[in-house]
C-alpha cells in the first residue's frame, strides 16, 4: 500500500493541483465536479461563501505555465495577455479532507469563456489548479464574505445561479434555529431543486425561462424587504458605474468581523452586477436597511469576461 508523505508547506493560501474524480449533473444547470489531489487534506474549509480561484488549462497554455509562487499574481500580470493562463472565481461547495476530495458546483452555461469551455468538455482525470486557503490559515477566514452580526432576527440571501453554491453552503452551516428568506433566480425551474432545505427559511426560487434576467430577484425582494425591516429609514446611496467599477461592499470591522453586533436583518446579495445594483438601491434607499448589515457582491457582468 502506498502512503502519501505529509506536506511541509505551511502557507495560509496556495495552489492545489487537482484531478477530476467525478462529474455529476445535479440539475439542468448545476454540475458537480469532485476533485481529488494528494495534498487536499491541507485544503482549508472556513465554510459559508468561501471563494477560490480555479486555473483552467487550454489548448494553448498548459497548467505548468501558471506561476504558483507567493508572487504569482505579479508574475502573471507582467506577462503578455496571450501568455496568462486564465482563472475564474468559484465557491468551495464541500471539503472531505479524510478522503482528499473537494466539490465545486459549476453552472454549465453557454460556452463563452475559459471556464465554460472547460466545463463543457471536462472528463474524469482532467486537471486544474485551485487557489484556496489551507488548514494553516489562522484567524479571519480568507475569501469569506458572509459575516452576519452575532444576533439577527432575519437573514435575507439573494442571488442568481452563480451564487447558489454559496447559498447552499450557508444554509447547510447555519444553525437550524436561524430564520429568513432565500430569493434565487436560476436558468431553469428544475434548478430550484439544487438548494438544500433549511427549516427556518422560506425559499423563493424561480427559473428564468423566457423572462428577463433579474425580474424575479427584484420583484420578490421588493415584496419582502419592507416586511423584514419595518423600521428602516431611507438612506443615501451613491451610484456605482457597474460597467467600470466593481460593486462589492462587504461591511466588516478592521479585524474582519461583523460590522454590527446585532441587526434586525442581515442581507447577503450576490450575482450579476445589474441585479445587485438594483437591489442595493432598493434596500438602502427605499427600505432603509442599515448598510453595515448588507453584503453586496455584484461580481460578474453580463457581456464581460471576469477581470476585464
Ligand atoms: C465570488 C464568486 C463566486 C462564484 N462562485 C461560482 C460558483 O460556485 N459556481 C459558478 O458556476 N459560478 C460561480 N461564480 C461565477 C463565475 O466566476 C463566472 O460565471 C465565470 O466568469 C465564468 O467564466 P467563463 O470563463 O465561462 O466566462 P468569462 O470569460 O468570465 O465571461 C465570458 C462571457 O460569459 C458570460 N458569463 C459568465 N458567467 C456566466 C453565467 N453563469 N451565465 C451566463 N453567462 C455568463 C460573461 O458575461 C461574458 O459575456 C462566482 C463568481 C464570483 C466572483
Amino acid at each position: 500500500m502506498s502512503t502519501i508523505a505529509p506536506s511541509t508547506d505551511t502557507r495560509p493560501m496556495r495552489f492545489f493541483r487537482v484531478q477530476v474524480a467525478a462529474i455529476q449533473n445535479l440539475t439542468p444547470s448545476f454540475r458537480r465536479f469532485t476533485f481529488t489531489g494528494d495534498d487536499l487534506d491541507e485544503y482549508g474549509d472556513p465554510g459559508f461563501d468561501q471563494r477560490v480561484k480555479i486555473v483552467f488549462p487550454s489548448e494553448r497554455l498548459a497548467l505548468d505555465e501558471m506561476p504558483t509562487g507567493d508572487d504569482w499574481y505579479v508574475e502573471w500580470r507582467a506577462r503578455p495577455e496571450a501568455e496568462r493562463p486564465p482563472f475564474r472565481t468559484y465557491t468551495t461547495r464541500a471539503v472531505r479532507p479524510a478522503v482528499r476530495e473537494v466539490d465545486i458546483d459549476m453552472v454549465a452555461h453557454d460556452v463563452q469563456g475559459p471556464a465554460s469551455a472547460w466545463i463543457d468538455r471536462a472528463a474524469v482525470g482532467d486537471e486544474v489548479l485551485i487557489l484556496a486557503p489551507t488548514v494553516h490559515a489562522a484567524g479571519v477566514p480568507l475569501g469569506v464574505d458572509f459575516v452576519p452580526p452575532a444576533t439577527t432576527e432575519e437573514l435575507l440571501l439573494v442571488g442568481d445561479e452563480t451564487a447558489a453554491p454559496a447559498i447552499a453552503v450557508i444554509l447547510e452551516q447555519l444553525p437550524r434555529t436561524a430564520t429568513g428568506i432565500v430569493v434565487l433566480e436560476v436558468p431553469d425551474d428544475r434548478d430550484a431543486a439544487y438548494l438544500p432545505p433549511h427549516p427556518g427559511f422560506r425559499v423563493y426560487a424561480s427559473g428564468r425561462g423566457a423572462g428577463e434576467r433579474h425580474d424575479h430577484l427584484v420583484r420578490v425582494v421588493e415584496a419582502h424587504a419592507g416586511v423584514l425591516c419595518p423600521d428602516g429609514r431611507g438612506g443615501d446611496v451613491e451610484e456605482i458605474d457597474i460597467d467600470h467599477d466593481l460593486l462589492w461592499e462587504v461591511p466588516r470591522t478592521a479585524k474582519g468581523g461583523a460590522a454590527l453586533k446585532s441587526a434586525p436583518l442581515y442581507a447577503w446579495i450576490a450575482g450579476e452586477a445589474g441585479a445587485v445594483k438594483a437591489l442595493r438601491r432598493h434596500l438602502v434607499r427605499d427600505v432603509g436597511v442599515d448598510r453595515r448589515a448588507v453584503a453586496f457582491m455584484g461580481y460578474w457582468r453580463l457581456g464581460r469576461a471576469e477581470g476585464s
